[in-house]
């Protein structure tokens, strides 16, 4: 019998569960035998791998996380680590292998593929939406209602108290999502990693005479760096530079649970299938992806490529002007 793997890996995002749900269901459809492994490529190189049934992943599709767990394996990025996994998976008979996660995890699976010769497919899931080949990745609706949610409350307590809020939302290298709550918002300004803005310029919005005095302003803050906290610092100057009071507020990991939005349900159930059609009929080494509002399949992020990038300002000119 055709045996199929299914693991979960990286960073986690809402919508993994029915990406999951859907490629254990479609597996079983198609006459795979399904197993899963758990926390990423730990589940490989533990050799801890269990059968998947279809009753194993009832009830899952509204639950925020990942049914199997995900990690990051840093002992999966050795060769001989790997190749022990790749024996592993002949001796069990697996040949196919469904990873769920980002960019690094794809990284692990094209190279299962090139020194295993495993049938590897792919389903962008991270809340960053910055992987390069899709328009859309599982858990970035989700993560942006959330840090939504959140913003609207603190404009309520904003407005109550005349105050000025930084936002600090995720994004250690790509600004999508703070555009996306920045927007959807009605922040004041938006600041990205893709276009860095000095804080004089940054000040300017607060002391700007022509513009039209508002009594609270919120400001929306990419993480922009391996931890959060550039709001804070950037509070500070604030403070020091226009005597006003700023406050702080960092959504964190708020942002990487709660139980997924209909986008990521159905489009974590639309690749989770794709991606097992696309094995049985002979495809590998890809991933599913939407472009131009399709779901297709494509070829893997380069390998040495380091995200996809907000490239130009037009949504950054559009809040300029819609904050007037
Ligand atoms: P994400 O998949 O969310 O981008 P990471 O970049 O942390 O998250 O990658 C997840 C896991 O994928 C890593 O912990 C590692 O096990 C595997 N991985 C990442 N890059 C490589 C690589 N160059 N070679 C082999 N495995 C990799």
């Amino acid at each position: 019998m055709k045996k199929l793997l299914v693991l979960t890996s990286g960073g986690d995002a809402p919508g993994m569960n029915a990406a999951l749900r859907a490629v254990v269901r479609a597996g079983i459809y198609r006459g795979f035998e399904v197993f899963g492994c758990s926390s990423g490529y730990y589940g490989l190189v533990n050799q801890d791998i269990f059968p998947l049934l279809s009753k194993n992943v009832a009830n899952i599709i509204q639950r925020g996380g990942t049914l199997l767990k995900t990690d990051r394996c840093k002992a999966f990025r050795q060769q001989t680590v790997r190749a022990k996994c790749i024996e592993f998976l002949q001796q069990q008979g697996i040949e196919h292998i469904v990873v769920i996660g980002g960019d690094g995890s794809f990284r692990g699976a094209a190279l299962l593929h090139r020194e295993g010769g495993l049938n590897v497919l792919g389903i962008p899931a991270t809340i960053d939406n910055d992987i390069i080949g899709t328009d859309y990745t599982i858990g970035f609706n989700t993560a942006a209602n959330t840090a939504l949610n959140a913003i609207d409350k603190v404009r309520d307590t904003a407005s109550s108290h005349d105050r000025h809020f930084l936002i600090e939302v995720m994004g250690r290298s790509s600004g999508f999502l703070a555009v996306e709550v920045g927007i959807a918002g009605g922040a004041e300004l938006i600041l990205t990693p893709e276009f860095p803005m000095p804080i004089e310029q940054i000040t300017q919005t607060f002391t700007d005479e022509t513009k039209r005095k508002k009594l609270s302003k919120i400001v929306i803050v990419a993480e922009a760096d391996s931890q959060p906290g550039r709001s804070v610092k950037i509070a500070q100057q604030l403070r020091e530079l226009t005597q006003t009071e700023f406050k702080v507020c960092i959504l964190g990991h708020t942002q990487r649970g709660g139980s997924p939005m209909v986008t990521d349900r159905r489009i974590g159930s639309q690749m989770g299938e794709l991606a097992v059609r696309a094995l049985d009929e002979g495809q590998t080494n890809m991933m599913t992806a939407i472009q131009h509002g399709e779901l297709v399949l494509t070829v893997f992020p380069p390998h040495d490529n380091s995200g996809r990038r907000l490239s130009d300002k037009d949504i950054l000119n559009l809040n300029t002007i819609l904050s007037l």
